[in-house]
Parts: C-alpha cells; sequence; structure tokens
C-alpha cells in the first residue's frame, strides 16, 4: 500500500503514523496519509517562517516566474493528479481533470498578474503610495469537496502575495494535495509551502500556532466561529469562505425546457457537494408543475455511480458523515409531509456512500431540508406566487452565498437578483466556475472577506500607506 509524505522545507517528511484514505465509492484503500503531530506542525511552520524572511517576499518577478512554472507542471502532471482525486473525492474523472485545469487556470492568471501602482494622492511634491506586504507565514485550511480548485484559489494569491504556506487539507482528501506539493518540490524555495495533515486536531492547532498569522478557511460556518475563536487571541486575520443555502427564483416567464437542465446542473454538481449550489429551489407557481416533472425526468436517467466509470455522471458522497446527514434530512423531509419523487437511495452493489439524485417537494421553508444546507444531492423544490414574496422567503436565511433570478425580462431579474441578501449574484445562471479576475465571498453565516481577484490578492496582503515629501533640498 502506498504511503504518502508531507512537505516540510522542500523535503518529504517523515511520518510516526499513518491513516487509511478510503475510496468513498468502494470503501477501498487508496493509499495510506501521514498524522501529523505537534512537532510536526512546529517543523513546517518553522519552515514557512525561515521562507517567509528570505528573498521570497521581495521579489515579485522572481515568484511569477516560478508560479508559471508550477502552472505548466501541474499541467504536465494533470493525468495522475486528476486519477488520485476522483479516487479520494469520488467525483467523475472529467470534473477532477476539470479540476486540475481550473488550478492551472487560477496559477496562470497570477503567474501573469501585475502589481499596479496605487497612488492615493498626488500633490506638488507630495504624494501617497499604497504599497503592498506579504503577512508572512499563513495557514490553508481546505475541504474535501474541491479539495485542488479551492486550495488554488488561496495559494495562488497568497504565494503571488510573497507569504509562504502550511496547507491543511480534508482527513478524507489529502493524497491530491500531497502528490501535487512534491511535483511543486523543487521549483519553489525551501519551505514556502508545507503541508500537515491528519485525522485529529491538527487543524485548530494549526490555527492556534503563534508562527500562522493568517488563517483562509473554507468549511463548515460551525467550524468557521470556532476558527474565528482560536484566532482572536493573536488577532490572526482571518478569510471564512463557509457555508450557503443558495436560493434560485424561476419566474412565471421563464423557458422551463431550457433552464431545467442547467438548474439540475448546477444543483447536483459534485453531488451537491458545492457551497454554492442551488439549495433551494423556488418556482411560480404557474410553471411548478412542468418544472418539477422536468427535474424529476433528469434526475432519474442521471447516471451515478464510481468516478473512474467512463460513464458516471455523479459520483458518491466524500464521506459517511455526509451521506448521513443528507439522508437524514430526506427523512425529517418525509416525517413533515414532504414527498421524495425521486432518488435518496443508495446505488446497488456498492458499498459506499451513494444516493442517488433525490427531487422533493410539499415541503415548507421551515423544513430542515430548506432551512439548513444539505451539502448533497437532494432538492426542494418550492412554489411562490410573487417576486417580492420569493425574495422575502429567499432572504430568510442565516446564509448569504449566492443567489439566482431566472427570467425572459432580464432587467427584472437583475432587479430581483440585486435585492438578495448574498454576495455572488446570478442572472440565468447560478455559480460558474471560479473565475480568476472574479472576486468571491460570503456575508451572514456564509463568512466574510474575498477569494480571487484584485480582492483576493488584499486578502492575502498588508496594505502600508506611504507618505512622501519629495520636494527636499
Ligand atoms: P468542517 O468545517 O468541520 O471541517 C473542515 C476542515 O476544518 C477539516 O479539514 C477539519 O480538519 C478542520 N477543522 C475542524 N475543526 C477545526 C478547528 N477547530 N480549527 C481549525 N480547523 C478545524 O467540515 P466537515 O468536513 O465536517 O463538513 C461539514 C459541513 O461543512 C458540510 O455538511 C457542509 O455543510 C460544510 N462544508 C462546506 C464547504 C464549503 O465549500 N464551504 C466544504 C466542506 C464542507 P481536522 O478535523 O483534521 O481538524
Amino acid at each position: 500500500m502506498e504511503t504518502y509524505f508531507n512537505l516540510v522545507s522542500g523535503a518529504s517528511a517523515s511520518a510516526s503514523d499513518v491513516y487509511d484514505v478510503k475510496d468513498p465509492a468502494t470503501l477501498d484503500i487508496v493509499a495510506r496519509a501521514p498524522v501529523s503531530t505537534i512537532d510536526d506542525l512546529d517543523a513546517a511552520v518553522a519552515a514557512a517562517n525561515a521562507a517567509a524572511r528570505g528573498s521570497w517576499a521581495n521579489d515579485l518577478p522572481a515568484r511569477k516566474a516560478m508560479l508559471a512554472q508550477c502552472a505548466h507542471r501541474i499541467e504536465v502532471c494533470s493525468a495522475e493528479l486528476a486519477h488520485v482525486l476522483s479516487r479520494e473525492q469520488g467525483k467523475p474523472l472529467a470534473a477532477a481533470k476539470g479540476e486540475i485545469a481550473t488550478s492551472v487556470r487560477l496559477l496562470t492568471y497570477y503567474a501573469q498578474k501585475d502589481q499596479r501602482r496605487e497612488t492615493l494622492r498626488q500633490r506638488s511634491s507630495e504624494y501617497v503610495d499604497v504599497v503592498r506586504a506579504p503577512i508572512g507565514t499563513v495557514g490553508l485550511i481546505v475541504p474535501w469537496n474541491y479539495p485542488i480548485a479551492i486550495l488554488m484559489m488561496k495559494l495562488a494569491p497568497a504565494l503571488w502575495a510573497g507569504n509562504t504556506v502550511v496547507i491543511k487539507p480534508a482527513p478524507s482528501t489529502p493524497l491530491t494535495t500531497l502528490m501535487l506539493c512534491a511535483r511543486l518540490a523543487d521549483i519553489l524555495p525551501a519551505g514556502v509551502i508545507n503541508t500537515v495533515t491528519g485525522e485529529g486536531d491538527i487543524g485548530q492547532a494549526l490555527v492556534e500556532h503563534a508562527g500562522i498569522l493568517k488563517v483562509s478557511f473554507t468549511g463548515s460556518t460551525q467550524t468557521g466561529i470556532r476558527v474565528m475563536e482560536s484566532s482572536a487571541p493573536m488577532l490572526k486575520r482571518l478569510t471564512l469562505e463557509l457555508g450557503g443555502n443558495d436560493a434560485a427564483i424561476v419566474c412565471r416567464d421563464a423557458n422551463v425546457a431550457d433552464i431545467a437542465p442547467k438548474i439540475f446542473n448546477n444543483a447536483f454538481a459534485n453531488a451537491g457537494q458545492l457551497c454554492c449550489a442551488i439549495k433551494r429551489l423556488y418556482v411560480h407557481r404557474s410553471i411548478f408543475d412542468p418544472m418539477l416533472e422536468r427535474l424529476i425526468e433528469i434526475a432519474r436517467h442521471w447516471r451515478v455511480g464510481p468516478g473512474l466509470n467512463w460513464d458516471t455522471q455523479m459520483g458518491p458522497l466524500n464521506n459517511r458523515a455526509q451521506r448521513d446527514h443528507v439522508r437524514a434530512l430526506l427523512d425529517d423531509a418525509v416525517a413533515q409531509g414532504g414527498t421524495i419523487h425521486v432518488g435518496g437511495e443508495p446505488l446497488d452493489g456498492y458499498a459506499g456512500h451513494f444516493l442517488k439524485p433525490a427531487i422533493v417537494s410539499d415541503v415548507s421553508d421551515a423544513t430542515r431540508i430548506v432551512k439548513e444546507e444539505q451539502f448533497g444531492p437532494a432538492l426542494p423544490v418550492l412554489p411562490f406566487d410573487t417576486v417580492d414574496e420569493a425574495i422575502y422567503r429567499a432572504n430568510a436565511s442565516e446564509f448569504g452565498l449566492g443567489g439566482s433570478v431566472w427570467s425572459t425580462d432580464v432587467s427584472a431579474a437583475v432587479d430581483a437578483a440585486s435585492r438578495l441578501e448574498a454576495v455572488n449574484l446570478y442572472v440565468n445562471q447560478h455559480a460558474v466556475p471560479p473565475d480568476p479576475e472574479l472576486p468571491f465571498g460570503g456575508m451572514k453565516a456564509s463568512g466574510f472577506g474575498y477569494e480571487l481577484g484584485e480582492w483576493g490578492c488584499d486578502d492575502f496582503s498588508i496594505r502600508k500607506v506611504l507618505n512622501v515629501n519629495a520636494g527636499v533640498e
């Protein structure tokens, strides 16, 4: 059985203990990953701190050249990375390849990104400029749904800005991250990227470590709150990309045949394990029945299977806890009088965490499957009578990540979408793949801070205000 290693100070770190990483479709062991100890974490942070004091922090052109080499290396290794990603995460191989390609695109964007001069004031011989400095060593805590795309949303701007990093992948998906970091080790100076892995408390220990000056976390709201509490004593900078419960509002003039497949694709992409998936579908009562029927029809023919099967459209959920959570929400919906029209059952012949795509109706907004984040392949469909009512119900959520309005009257849809209490707003689309130029973030219980684009760089930089009197004699 193959064992993967952490990267610390540019070399593979020995591990005193390992654990099994399992294929979520079959529960076969894919490989073993290290269980990092506190001593391992200290070594990773020390290596990152040492690299942060080197020339890395002060040489943007050199960093950009290395980021370009990294992007090229990932492209060269994309087949082996995608294979491991599909096996440990469960997603179809084509989706895993797409995720690796996305990470190359993100890295390439930052490899080409220049630092603009920002002048706040220019008066005769005086000027005030904004200058950027790296924060230092930052901790990147990455979840299991998109282990490489979400890693790169953090890693690429963090490195561009001159930081060094300690990465902690999720316990169920460490392998692709460890493989990717190993492939980049000879390009980057030792200590610029380091990893720790494990199933226990290592995430919290990373957040609490005195040598970590900022944490960028993607995961659940509850864990995000704990990350914030652990960061408070040192006033650490934070970016928190937490859960979502995105509503999509389908207006009475929408073209059902055209948009039903698009809505289905978004809701069930990655088996629904996407922070910005459509998680509540509000449909105008006049077109409710045809929309529901169309979604049921698509679900019935959706091909569910292991990620490496050539024809799989949807893999298993990534882990047992997540599968049990979604199943519990479906059971609760039925107990509250809801109807599961299709799906929700496991896949015959497989021991893994499968649930076939479920379409649910006859539930109220107070039902758990509407109120809570399901983060899985189960979509509640709810009728509404007026757009004002739909917006009110969409906004009556603790979350504020994204939302969309679907209509042939684009200007009315733009107006309605702008009234949603969420950061990422869409009209006649929902949550397109991460675009390196466009910031992504949340409000309310979905977190704060931005990733990607210029704003993503700000989250990984200290912006200093330089006041200059150039008129000296
Ligand atoms: P969690 O948010 O609980 O965990 C995510 C990561 O945080 C793991 O790597 C975990 O590693 C680490 N972690 C746990 N506790 C702490 C802590 N106190 N300080 C620092 N790091 C910590 O996610 P789950 O995997 O348990 O998923 C639960 C729910 O989270 C899902 O149902 C979904 O709603 C949401 N989620 C949202 C995602 C998103 O993209 N926004 C992605 C994944 C999940 P360790 O345990 O090793 O410390």
